[in-house]
């Protein structure tokens, strides 16, 4: 299977001719090829780009909505090809890309079809006014998007859905590690309605097609989703050209485990909220902080469900937990084991990649459920992100100890608390420096909330009328009254 790019409606490979072997990590073989594009790939999207953004951002909002809706339907009517290729290229059990992947990216481009149809902006106008203000909020231009492989079409959906809706032209580049349902959707822009130029995709490498986006001085703005080190970067480089940034970046969560907690509650979701997709989702815990009077009985009950989870072949429809996402990810996320059974940790349960669960996986990249404890709050293994399935567990004696010990990281995306006390939910949750707060829950979301971190874990908002207003550009008119 060779990828394409899609530049002004045209599906086109690479300038240079140059190709990336994509590897589907359950079995470790070469599936596919992607183009490996370069500034030359990406000079030729922005020109199209450019070419197509006056008609387009001055198409009536109904139109471009109407494109998002059936770019959802054409989802919908390939979802089950999509639900194989997103397990098959991340791999993730099937059985998540049909419960929370690919459903969702269907309901991002239908979300914000709904939301441009009731964006507003404001005026201001006083009492006895001599003149009035109202705020014009103006497509951007170009702009790029940039996501990751964790939630491929989820998060590339999340990224293109606002910048179409609000009348930008998008240069948008998935994952080098799970381009495959980035590439399908780009297929389908056609059927659905879009002019050429106004979506276009460029597959590559980040520091090359990426970097050569993030350069494009005719490309205003960024919206990014990645790892911290990347996201810096990225603000170095576009530092001097005022380029609008949002950067979603990693974390190092942490879930607060009160005494009161619904125990059997708090123990279902946690294991939940540590292993869902590998731990490879930004928002998993990561740090399960325990209050001390409950600690050993939490800890064993935690440990007992996590070794019912074994690692098995995505393909399959009862496997719970698959591959890690690369070969170098799986080793990056073993190399932090080591180093924690180096630091003295006590391994609760895995500890070790875990034997491939069939002969079509025994190349493939599988790791097991692992608990430590006994790490100091300040090692590596408690600060880095992993972003696998590995957690810590240490324990807290107080109220303020337990929120010390959660903003004791470089990192601020989301906290899990655990707590039937009401006023301390509430008096935890505003002490806890973190972009999101889940009371006796993790991942309910409401797709009009503001979603993102604070500290390293990102700058900016997404979600509802946030990303609207990250894609548009305020412009404040001024008119006398007479
Ligand atoms: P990454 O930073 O390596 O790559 C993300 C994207 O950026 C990829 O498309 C990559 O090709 C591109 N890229 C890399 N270098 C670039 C450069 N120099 N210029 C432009 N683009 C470049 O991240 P990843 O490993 O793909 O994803 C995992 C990370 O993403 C984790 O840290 C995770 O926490 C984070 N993440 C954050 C959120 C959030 O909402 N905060 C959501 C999902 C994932």
């Amino acid at each position: 299977m060779q990828l394409m790019n899609l530049i002004g409606g045209e599906l086109t490979g690479p300038v240079d001719g140059l190709w990336i072997e994509n590897i589907e990590p359950a079995t470790g073989q070469v599936f596919s090829q992607i183009p490996r594009s370069n500034q030359a790939d990406v000079e030729r999207a922005v020109q199209a780009a450019q070419s197509a953004f006056p008609a387009w951002s001055s198409t009536p909002l109904e139109e471009r909505a109407a494109c998002l809706r059936r770019w959802g339907q054409l989802i919908a009517q390939h979802s089950e090809k999509l639900i194989a290729s997103e397990s098959q290229d991340n791999g993730k059990p099937v059985s998540l890309a049909r419960s929370v992947d690919i459903p969702r990216a269907q309901k991002n481009l239908e979300f914000f079809a709904g939301a441009i149809e009731h964006f507003a902006s404001e005026s201001h106008i006083p009492a006895g006014a001599t003149h009035i203000h109202y705020t014009h909020r103006k497509p951007i231009g170009v702009v790029g998007c940039i996501s990751p492989w964790n939630l491929p079409l989820y998060l590339f959906t999340w990224k293109i859905a606002p910048a179409l809706a609000a009348g930008n032209c998008v240069i948008a580049k998935p994952s080098e590690v799970t381009p495959v349902t980035a590439w399908m959707l780009s297929t389908w822009a056609a059927e659905a309605g879009f002019p050429p130029g106004v979506f276009n995709v460029i597959h590559g490498l980040g520091p090359e097609a990426g970097q050569a986006i993030v350069e494009h001085a005719q490309i205003k703005a960024i919206s990014f989703t990645g790892g911290t080190n990347t996201g810096a970067h990225i603000a170095k480089t576009t530092a001097g050209q005022f380029k609008k940034l949002s950067l979603e970046l990693g974390g190092k969560n942490p879930a607060l485990i009160f005494a009161d907690c619904n125990f059997e509650e708090a123990v279902k979701t946690t294991v939940r909220s540590s292993f869902a997709n590998q731990g490879q989702i930004c928002l998993c815990s990561s740090r399960i902080l325990i209050e001390d009077s409950i600690y050993e009985q939490f800890r064993d009950a935690l440990v007992a469900k996590a070794q019912k989870i074994v690692p098995g072949d995505p393909a399959l429809a009862e496997t719970k937990m698959g591959a890690m996402s690369s070969e170098g990810h799986r080793d990056k996320v073993l190399g932090y084991i080591e180093t924690a059974k180096q630091l003295g940790a006590t391994v609760l349960c895995g500890g070790a990649a875990a034997p491939a669960p069939n002969e079509r996986c025994s190349q493939g990249y599988f790791i097991q459920p692992t608990i430590l404890e006994g790490l100091d709050a300040q090692c590596a293994v408690n600060q880095e992100e992993i972003f696998g399935p590995v957690i810590t567990l240490q324990r807290f004696h107080t109220e303020a100890e337990a929120i010390a010990l959660a903003n004791a990281s470089n990192y601020g995306l989301a906290a899990t608390i655990w707590t039937q006390d009401l006023a301390r939910a509430h008096r935890v949750a505003s002490k806890v420096e973190s972009g999101i707060a889940w009371i006796n829950c993790w991942l309910v979301r409401d797709l009009r909330t503001p979603f993102g971190g604070v500290k390293a874990s990102g700058v900016g908002r997404e979600g509802g009328f946030e990303a609207l207003r990250f894609f548009t550009e305020p412009q404040n008119v001024c008119i006398p009254t007479r």
